[in-house]
């Protein structure tokens, strides 16, 4: 009995304590970040947005820019030769980048979803290799998980590997793998040819670091999309590939877990690239309504206007408190699925309706591509649908909020 109050005490004085560290200002170094890079969004990519939305060419001089600022992989630690940002100040980097055009965004830091795992499980010499790679020059890394038939079921994952010798031996296919036509390595999911059906998902498969230039890996064609079309997204086949048991990521069997926990550090730097959505959405929409007038007056002075941009604001305020928390999280080392996912669900939900709204608030010409809001509505569907689609976001909460109530008799997590 006594215990059991003690748990249930413990939560809120764990918060009270935290509660002190509350602070709602960013430092000024994180301000200067902050700052530089929305210069370089609306000075380098704004600009050329367009441009390569149409072409779909994948925009190695922006990339190569971000990278000479270091603003490209920015979280990857001193030791291996990158800023060594915090995932605050990675999320703040991101949000300004995708204000100026998210395509451009996930061109520069899409890597950061293969990066993740590399740190949750890479020994030393994984790490001194292949973060070293990234951050030494402006290149590539993607992540392979997604496949024809497995996307938000990845325990349905199809792609083996079969351990020969001081080897393995990859065979299977991928599907809309960001990065994927230009990546220098790839982190790849695959299941062990010795787990059956019964072999929990904990146990079934393993993960590798391969290098992009292994015989037996074809890239396949740019996949054709409604948004962020600059991304080079591709199926990636594996047809034989030998890769060294060095190469393995963390223990072999515990691949799931490994591709599983790189979202608890990359879903705050997705949420911030909504923002980023939300953000520009709010600054068009404002301009345009003080700008158009209607009925004899700015059509800002129609308060319906006025209540399509208030929701704005009021969700870009919402989801940046919850996307910085949950990327302090990620920084103090709490596990942090549960805000990760309400930031990432909340985020992607919200960005898309300030997108469609700003289309909204500029009538006809928000249906016309010469306007910049149409592309933020391409762009924004893609948030509900990459790391996990916004439903499978919400059983993640659920998840834990239903166990919280069994274990402490509250759902708060
Ligand atoms: C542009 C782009 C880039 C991508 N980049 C990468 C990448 O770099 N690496 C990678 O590995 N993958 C990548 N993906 C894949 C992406 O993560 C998957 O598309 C996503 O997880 C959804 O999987 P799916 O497409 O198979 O949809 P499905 O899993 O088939 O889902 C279809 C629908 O059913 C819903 N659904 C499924 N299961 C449930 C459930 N249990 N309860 C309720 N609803 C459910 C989903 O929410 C969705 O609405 C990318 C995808 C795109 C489009």
């Amino acid at each position: 009995m006594l215990s059991r109050s003690i748990n249930r005490l413990s939560a809120p004085v764990t918060r009270a304590v935290q509660a002190r560290n509350l602070s709602f200002d960013l430092s000024d170094t994180q301000r200067e970040i902050q700052a530089s890079t929305l210069k370089f969004a609306k000075e380098e990519l704004a600009p050329v947005a367009a441009k390569y939305d149409e072409s779909g060419e994948f925009p190695w001089d922006i990339v190569k820019k971000a990278h000479a600022l270091g603003i490209m992989n920015p979280q990857i630690p001193e030791a291996y030769g990158g800023p060594g940002l915090s995932t605050v100040e990675t999320a703040l980097i991101v949000e300004a980048l995708a204000y100026g055009c998210t395509g451009l965004q996930i061109a520069i830091m899409g890597p950061s979803l293969a990066i993740a795992p590399v740190y949750i499980a890479a020994n030393e010499e994984q790490k001194k290799k292949y973060l070293g790679m990234l951050a030494a020059e402006p290149s590539i890394a993607a992540y392979c998980v997604t496949e024809p038939g497995a996307g938000s079921d990845v325990n349905g994952v199809k792609t083996t590997c079969e351990k020969k010798g001081d080897e393995y031996i990859i065979n299977g296919s991928k599907c809309w793998i960001t990065g994927g036509g230009h990546a220098k390595w790839f982190f790849v999911l695959a299941r062990n040819s010795d787990a059956d059906k019964k072999t929990p998902a904990g146990k079934a498969f393993t993960a590798f670091v391969v290098d992009g230039d292994t015989p037996g890996i074809t890239r396949g064609k740019k996949e054709k999309m409604m948004g962020q079309r600059c991304s080079d997204t591709r199926t990636i086949t594996f047809e034989d590939v030998r890769v060294p048991a060095k190469n393995v990521l963390g223990a072999p069997g515990s691949g799931f877990k490994v591709a599983m926990g790189a979202f608890d550090m990359t879903r705050p730097g997705v949420a911030a690239g909504a923002l980023g959505i939300m953000w520009r959405a709010l600054d068009e929409s404002t301009k345009y309504a003080i700008e158009r007038k209607a009925f004899g007056t700015q059509i800002a002075n129609h308060q319906a206007v006025q209540f399509m941009l208030a929701d704005m604001a009021i969700n870009l305020e919402l989801s940046r408190l919850v996307t910085y928390r949950s990327a302090a999280d990620v920084d103090n080392k709490v596990r942090s699925s549960y805000f990760a996912s309400i930031a990432k669900c909340f985020a992607a939900d919200k960005a898309n309706e300030a997108a469609t709204n700003a289309v909204q608030i500029f009538g006809g010409n928000g249906f016309n591509c010469e306007y910049p809001v149409e592309k933020l509505m391409r762009d924004a569907k893609i948030y509900q649908i990459y790391e996990g689609t916004s439903q499978i976001q919400r059983m993640v909460i659920a998840r834990q909020l239903i166990t919280s109530f069994a274990q402490n008799g509250t759902a708060r997590v």
